[in-house]
């Protein structure tokens, strides 16, 4: 008998809006579609098909947001790791600009189709800032803004004195705000986003893990790790930073990297009214960024890297709580409450991957810790591309299965250069 893995606890855990059920694949069945994860990868593309009629069955060896997409510091901001620039140099000017458009409306898609689905998930749009760490930094934050000012999009420029004041703390030098951005309560987003695709006709199944995808007559045969298999024409690999060896050597095209968060007990009124309190979502400039937001519940969400293996103890959070009372000395002796961690999928040049390996199959991955507004969008498109090519080409090019070379090495390599950034940035301080 199949049973989902459960989530690990977490603050988005202990506030979520309730789960859908997601009971595992009963029989084997057929489907025009077979989707393999249910982060807002597969579960936005599963919407987006199921709305246009395609039967879809989602299968996820946990439950809908079991991987980052119900761990994450929900923030969703626009863009692509990459700068614009960077993006039109890497893509050429068409495929580039493109792209860049895409990536910076991907804000507006998620907050569209929470609404139109009525997903409860505390959705504000307060907008993001990146907060320069170093005086050094100050170049690089105008830089950012002015690319995308260029391009029409509702960004400015922040003094030191105005970031000071939105963000709460004495620390930085100045930054950027964009105004697309927002935030969402992560789990409570992939939750409602299940349930839009089930009322859609999709069929959603957690504790399915599938194990095997094969060639069967001109179609394909996923196979399940408790018996029932899915017949399906359409495959979507939907698996980020929680790839298994079920494709080949697709897991080495990404490094899997923890993230780390801490919550804090709720702030009282008087303290929570200084740190971010127009409702913005931040992550500064430093090397190893940091990423906060408050939640509804006024509490403080600190966000960063910690080992690269999974977390083992609360010594693995300490830098994080640290932290707090170095940015927020207003908060000092605040106590944290929530500790967790969820794997981000890098890839070697900063952007999302889309593979298709055999006939039928497509492999969406590697949103490099910008995944909220990306993973949703790229979802969609790839749905769209699958019912009507022609009129929906795929924002990024379909690239060959690349491994990373000596990837078994890089957490090795990750872990010293780990090192040296958190080294860097302590001399910044
Ligand atoms: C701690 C943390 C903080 C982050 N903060 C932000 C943020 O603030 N803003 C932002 O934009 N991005 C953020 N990200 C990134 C963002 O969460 C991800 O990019 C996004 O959720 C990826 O969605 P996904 O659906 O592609 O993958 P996931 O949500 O990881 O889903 C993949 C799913 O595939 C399932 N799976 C894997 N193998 C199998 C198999 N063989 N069979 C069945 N199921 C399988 C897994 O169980 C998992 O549920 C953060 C990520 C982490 C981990």
């Amino acid at each position: 008998m199949a049973r989902s893995v459960p989530l690990p606890p977490s603050l988005w855990v202990a506030t979520a809006r309730p789960a859908p059920a997601t009971p595992p694949l009963d029989i084997s069945r057929q489907a025009d579609v077979a989707i393999v994860g249910a982060g807002y990868s597969g579960l936005a593309a599963a919407l987006q098909l199921a709305e246009a009629g395609v039967s879809v069955i989602v299968l996820e060896t946990g439950v809908p947001g079991w991987g980052a997409s119900g761990r994450n510091g929900g923030q969703v901001i626009p863009g692509l790791k990459p700068d614009p620039d960077e993006v039109v140099a890497m893509f050429g000017a068409e495929t580039g600009e493109r792209l860049v458009r895409v990536a910076g409306d991907a804000p507006d898609t998620v907050f569209a189709l929470i609404e139109r689905h009525g997903i409860d998930c505390d959705a504000r749009r307060c907008g993001w800032i990146q907060p320069a760490f170093t005086a050094a930094d100050i170049g690089l934050t105008a830089r950012r803004a002015e690319q995308w000012q260029r391009r029409g999009a509702p960004v400015a420029v922040l003094d030191r004195d105005t970031v000071c004041q939105l963000v709460g703390s004495p620390v930085y030098h100045g930054g950027w705000i964009d105004r697309r951005a927002g935030s969402v309560q992560p789990l409570s987003y992939s939750r409602g986003l299940a349930r839009a695709a089930q009322t859609a006709g999709a069929l959603v199944c957690g504790g399915s893990r599938v194990t095997a995808l094969a060639r069967d007559g001109g179609r394909w045969k996923v196979t399940t790790g408790h018996g029932p298999t899915v017949s399906a024409e359409r495959v979507l690999l939907a698996t980020n930073g929680y790839t298994d060896a079920l494709w080949p050597r697709l897991r080495q095209t990404v490094i899997a990297a923890n993230s780390f968060q801490v919550a804090t007990e709720r702030l009282p009124d008087s303290v929570r009214r200084t740190v971010l309190p127009e409702g913005h979502v931040a992550s500064d400039t430093r090397k190893l960024l940091l990423y906060y937001r408050c939640d509804h519940h006024h509490r403080l969400i600190m966000g960063g890297r910690g080992p690269f293996r999974e977390p083992a103890s609360p010594r693995d959070y300490r830098h994080l709580e640290m932290v707090i009372g170095l940015l927020f000395p207003q908060l000092k002796g605040t106590r944290c409450e929530f500790y967790w961690a969820g794997r981000v999928a890098l890839t070697r040049d900063h952007v999302p991957h889309v593979h298709q390996p055999a006939p039928g199959l497509t492999v969406f991955l590697g949103y490099n810790g910008r995944g909220v507004a990306m993973a949703t969008t790229l979802g969609i498109l790839v749905a769209k591309n699958l019912i009507a090519p022609a009129n929906n080409p795929l924002p990024f090019p379909i690239t060959a299965i690349r491994p990373i070379p000596l990837h078994s090495l890089h957490r090795i390599y990750a872990t010293s250069i780990l090192q040296m950034y958190r080294f860097r940035d302590y001399l910044a301080n």
